[in-house]
């Protein structure tokens, strides 16, 4: 099984390393593809570039057996859906599960995603949440769980895609909007992210600005 988290990554941080090593290592997944958003359709546009973005990404999961970075959504033209990049691995790999990873923020907003009953067609999703969280949901998505949700990760490896699994993960609470804003007010955001990625940062001044 392969998954796939995608997100702005402006900038990435560990509380998204961690959710696709915890995920990776949960579900035995072969690997788990970081995929940045080039042009997000849901939010205004990122801070930084795509192309940094990557590169903050890259300079972060190097030397982690089973994460990848994946610059597919830089190399489309027009907006960024997930939808389409789920086609696009599901042609590359036809007989591997495919599993799109999401926090349980995502999942809540899915009906608004760009032909959203597609998704499931072409991956199952793994959505992961925090302990305390009270779980939703807006009926859309509460229907959608309904048809799909599984309670057993084995499932999640006897069909290539159709399922919803929501996983328990302890969450740090890191997001990249505070690590953008310590960097404007001039405070250091380090080890809320990889020391390579902020790197990056300082040499290209990012985030100056809040
Ligand atoms: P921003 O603060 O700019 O909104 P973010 O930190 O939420 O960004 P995204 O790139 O938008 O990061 O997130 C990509 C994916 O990672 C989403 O599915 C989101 O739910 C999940 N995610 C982000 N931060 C965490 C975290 N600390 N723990 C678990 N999941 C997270």
């Amino acid at each position: 099984m392969i998954g796939i988290l995608g997100g702005t990554f402006d900038p990435v941080h560990h509380g998204h390393l961690r959710v696709a090593l915890e995920v990776r290592q949960r579900l035995h997944m072969e690997s788990v593809h970081l995929i940045p958003s080039a042009r997000p359709p849901h939010r205004g546009e990122p801070q930084a570039s795509a192309e940094l973005r990557f590169q903050m990404l890259q300079v972060a999961i190097v030397d982690t057996e089973g994460l990848l970075a994946d610059d597919r959504e830089l190399r489309r033209p027009g907006a960024s859906y997930m939808v389409d990049t789920l086609a696009e691995l599901r042609a590359e790999k036809p007989q591997q599960p495919l599993a799109l990873i999401l926090g349980m923020d995502a999942f809540r907003g899915l009906h608004h995603w760009h032909q959203w009953q597609k998704l499931i067609e072409f991956a199952h999703l793994v959505v992961v949440y925090r302990p305390e969280t009270s779980i939703p949901i807006e009926p859309e998505i509460q229907q959608f769980l309904v048809k799909y949700q599984t309670r057993k990760p084995k499932r999640l490896r006897q069909q290539l895609s159709g399922r919803v699994l929501l996983q328990e993960i302890p969450a740090l609470t890191v997001s990249s909007t505070r690590i953008r804003m310590q960097v404007a007010n001039g405070e250091n955001p380090r080890y809320l992210l990889p020391d390579a990625s902020l790197a990056l940062i300082t040499q290209h001044q990012l985030y100056m600005k809040a």
